[in-house]
């Protein structure tokens, strides 16, 4: 499954959410840390390996 980056406007946190690609224009992500819908999909192609980037699956 591919994965997308996203920023949170609020907390400025980084987070990864996997998702179908059918799926990216009609889920509403929130922010894991905050729960906040106001966030940014990064259009980036870098993958983040680092450990402080919370990884988030999204299942629901
Ligand atoms: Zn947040």
């Amino acid at each position: 499954m591919p994965h997308y980056d996203h920023l949170c406007k609020k907390c400025k946190k980084p987070f990864v959410v996997e998702m179908k690609i059918s799926e990216v224009d009609k889920k509403k992500v929130s922010c894991p840390e905050c729960k906040s819908n106001d966030v940014t999909r990064e259009v980036t192609n870098k993958s983040f390996t680092s450990e402080s980037i919370n990884r988030y699956v999204w299942d629901k």
